[in-house]
């Protein structure tokens, strides 16, 4: 088949492109870095079946293009990551929304296959924990630009649900939980990357809030197995799936594991949500999925611990910084 994967060359499509080349397809990846990098895709562009395309997800011409040549997609670019969220809510908005809309309108157009990534975030600041993907969402005052991540990707999921129920549209959603493994990222945000690599370089490690707040961190390989899984579950199209683990930790034993697994003199250093982000900000203080809707439909567990996920990670890092030095 040909595969279109938006968002390519970030963390979760590329780990993606690698299993689908293994398994005889053509790979098109179509990115335009502004999050993503082409160090994340280094490995697959030596593959012969493997193309990549930097452009916007808005531009809809290429996407027409694109999309019309393949015959499955899966749409994964999006702007994420709480500091850029934070930092840029006019792009995350607008990325979010209007890319999702030229993307799912495209895959109709044509009829082809879509899955489309969605998050954790959309549960909000919901009390009823583990999270079901049948429970009501609690997102904070439109004050707190964090929360239109979670509306945006909202919005998303409501107009992929409406191309499947008004026109028969194709359509899986998964909505991710805290996915982490090596390549990520953590400039945007995404806490495991940076409490790493402040470790490996014995600088502290900022924990925000009281680091009593929790969070269910999942193998990157392990999402991508179930991702492959449901596009090939007839009974998942047309339905919002969790995707994560149930291990759960607090962001302060986080902290203490990592300066732990590394060996590092790094000490942990509080920061207050006002200190990290320049202005106030709402956490959610506990995040954990209910897994009994992918456990029903493709017998999903995960394979990795967090402790083998952080060794992944510890690893990728050290050899990353020997480069750099
Ligand atoms: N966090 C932290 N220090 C950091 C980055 C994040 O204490 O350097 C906290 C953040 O406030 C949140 C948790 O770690 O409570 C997870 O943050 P992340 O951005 O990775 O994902 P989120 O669960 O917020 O989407």
């Amino acid at each position: 088949m040909n595969v279109l994967i938006t968002g390519g060359a970030g963390f979760i499509g590329s780990h993606l492109a690698g299993p689908l080349l293994d398994a005889g397809h053509t790979v098109t990846s179509v990115d335009d870095l502004s999050t993503g990098s082409l160090g994340n895709i280094e490995h697959l562009r030596r593959r012969s079946h493997f193309h990549f395309v930097r452009e916007d997800i808005r531009n809809e011409q290429t996407m027409a293009v694109l999309v019309d040549r393949a015959d499955v997609i899966f749409h994964l670019a999006a702007a994420v990551g709480v500091q850029l969220i934070v930092e840029k809510p006019v792009h995350t908005i607008e990325t979010n929304i209007h890319g999702s809309e030229v993307v799912l309108n495209l895959a109709n157009k044509f009829a082809r296959k879509i899955f489309l990534a969605s998050t954790s975030e959309v549960y909000g600041k919901s009390t009823k924990v583990p999270f079901n993907e049948d429970g009501d969402s609690l997102l904070g005052s439109t004050r707190f630009t964090r929360w239109s991540y979670a509306c945006s990707k909202m919005v998303d999921e409501f107009l992929a649900l409406a191309y499947h129920e008004q026109y028969g549209l194709p359509v899986v959603v998964l909505r991710f939980f805290n996915t982490i493994g090596p390549r990520q990222s953590g400039a945007y945000g995404m806490v495991v990357p940076r409490f790493v690599q402040a470790a490996l370089r014995d600088e502290p490690l900022l924990v925000y809030g009281s680091g009593e707040q929790s969070r269910c961190f999942c193998n990157v390989a392990d999402v991508v197995s179930a991702l492959l899984k449901l596009m090939d579950c007839p009974q998942a199209i047309g339905e919002v799936i969790n995707v994560g683990s149930e291990e759960s930790i607090t962001i302060e034993a986080l902290a203490a594991k990592v300066i732990a697994m590394t060996g590092s003199e790094s000490t942990i250093k509080r920061l207050s949500y006002e200190e990290a982000y320049g202005r106030a900000f709402d956490d959610m203080l506990v995040r954990r999925p209910d897994l009994g809707k992918v456990r029903r439909l493709i017998g999903f567990e995960p394979r990795y611990s967090l402790e083998q996920t952080l060794t992944q990670v510890i690893e990728f890092e050290r050899s990353r910084l020997k480069e750099t030095k």
